[in-house]
């Protein structure tokens, strides 16, 4: 039994009625045959109601931790429960990377995938692109392994899977050889000049976060993270890019608050696993005082959505901390944001106010909705089911899915089953 209560951010109390940590599979495949309701906690850092369940909740971290690499075939088999932040380290001491990570390291690997968590990066899919098999046990308690070479279609529609296909155990995940990053921030970047240069901006680094709060003609700050080998934009000059000065010390994305837990800057070229984050991973926040929202737009329509967003900024900037904009890859994965769309992900990381939040996030809605804005599984939003079905063209094949998978119902809750109710 586990005693958590609550998201990382306190926002939400979960309606279970019983917490559950099996220590083995075969405990987990009892469990979930001999309950009605249930669904898998990862680390609890969504901030919507998406692993909420009224029944049983069950976090797979306390099975056995699995690390297994294959170098034969580039991959690693990891458990589900496993955070980032506790596999990177042993990947890279054995010479190898995964492609790209999020923001923070303390994300489980099967909650972060099952929302479709992203980090950024041109080329660089979300984190769930990685997965080429992933295994759960389904609702009478059965395990089923997915895998990209026998099961394609099934492997893309279970990967961004909303917990609602069944309690993932573990996912085998593609690898690189471990590779190194150069990490600078810039500060003052004309608006202008993202407008004029946007794709050469984010295309000057192997990841690229541009950072906000809208109140000005400037964005704060531009985090750059280059490969070793990319064009180095020197230390300690050339100081000035597009407009925008090279910050003199370490920064922090929040205005005021210290960057002695953000990730190391000024260029010192350092290991992928501590670079890509912004978070360093000795760093552990057990809550935040915070809410998040993300939504996911069509590349192509990156200055325009930009441009709708700051129009409203008078009703954004008061509930909010910082903006993130960052792009991702298209893929392939039924219920990915990021689904055949190269994209421009716009984050807003808000006050823990949901009275104040609530008002700017319509705002924000009525805005992105003309450019098709996906929002992000794990975040909040108020788009209606309607809405968001339209913007999912394999929607109707992961009801399908879910209806195969989960006759039931067993893995159902409020928000899967207004947004992606099963087809029976
Ligand atoms: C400080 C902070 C920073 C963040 N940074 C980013 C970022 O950079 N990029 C980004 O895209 N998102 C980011 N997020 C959002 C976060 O990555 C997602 O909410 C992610 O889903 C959280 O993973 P989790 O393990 O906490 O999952 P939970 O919130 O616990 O669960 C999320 C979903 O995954 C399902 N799930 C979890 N484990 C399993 C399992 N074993 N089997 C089946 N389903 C499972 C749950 O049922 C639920 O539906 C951030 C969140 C926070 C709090």
């Amino acid at each position: 039994m586990n005693a958590r209560r609550t998201n990382w951010a306190g926002n939400i109390t979960f309606s279970a009625e019983r917490f559950h940590r099996p220590a083995s599979a075969g405990e987990l495949q009892r469990l979930v045959a001999g309950t009605r309701r249930i669904r898998a906690l990862g680390t609890g850092h969504s901030f919507s109601r998406i692993a909420d369940c009224p029944g049983d909740l069950v976090s797979v971290a306390g099975l056995p931790k699995v690390i297994q690499i294959d170098p034969g075939r580039a991959t690693v088999t990891v458990s589900a429960g496993l955070r980032y932040g506790e596999l990177a380290g042993r990947l890279n001491e054995a010479g190898w990377a995964l492609r790209n990570l999020g923001s923070l390291p303390h994300i489980s690997v099967a909650g972060a995938c099952a929302t479709g968590t992203h980090g950024s990066g041109d080329a660089n899919g979300n984190l769930a692109t990685a997965v080429s098999a992933l295994e759960l046990v389904t609702a009478d308690g059965d395990i089923v392994l997915l895998s990209r070479d026998s099961d394609a279609a099934a492997l893309a529609g279970a990967v961004v899977g909303l917990g609602a296909l069944g309690i993932v155990t573990s996912l085998t995940l593609d690898l690189v050889p471990a590779f190194a990053i150069r990490q600078y921030v810039y500060q003052g970047l004309p608006r202008d000049q993202l407008d004029e240069h946007l794709e050469s901006i984010f295309a000057s680094g192997y990841s690229v976060s541009l950072f906000t709060d809208w109140r000005g003609p400037k964005i704060r700050q531009v985090w750059r993270k280059c490969l070793a080998g990319e064009r180095d934009p020197g230390l300690p000059g050339p100081g000035r890019w597009l407009g925008a000065e090279l910050a003199d010390g370490p920064r922090h994305p929040v205005p005021g608050m210290s960057a002695v837990h953000c990730t190391e800057q000024r260029g010192v070229l350092g290991p992928w696993q501590l670079r890509l984050p912004h978070f360093r991973p000795e760093f552990t926040p057990g809550s935040g005082a915070e809410l998040q929202s993300e939504y996911l737009v069509p590349r192509e329509h990156a200055i325009e959505a930009l441009a709708a967003v700051g129009r409203i900024r008078g009703r954004v900037a008061p509930a909010l901390q910082i903006s993130e904009i960052r792009t991702v890859a298209a893929d392939d994965l039924w219920l990915s944001p990021s689904y055949q769309r190269p994209s421009v992900a716009i984050h807003f990381t808000w006050i823990r106010d949901p009275e104040a939040v609530a008002p700017a996030l319509a705002a924000i809605e009525d805005q992105l909705a003309p450019f098709g804005a996906r929002p992000h599984w794990g975040k909040l939003f108020s788009v209606s089911p309607a809405v968001l079905g339209g913007l999912y063209q394999r929607l109707p094949d992961f009801q399908r899915l879910r209806g195969e998978f989960d006759p039931a119902g067993k893995f159902g809750n409020e928000l899967v089953d207004s947004y992606v109710p099963a087809s029976r």
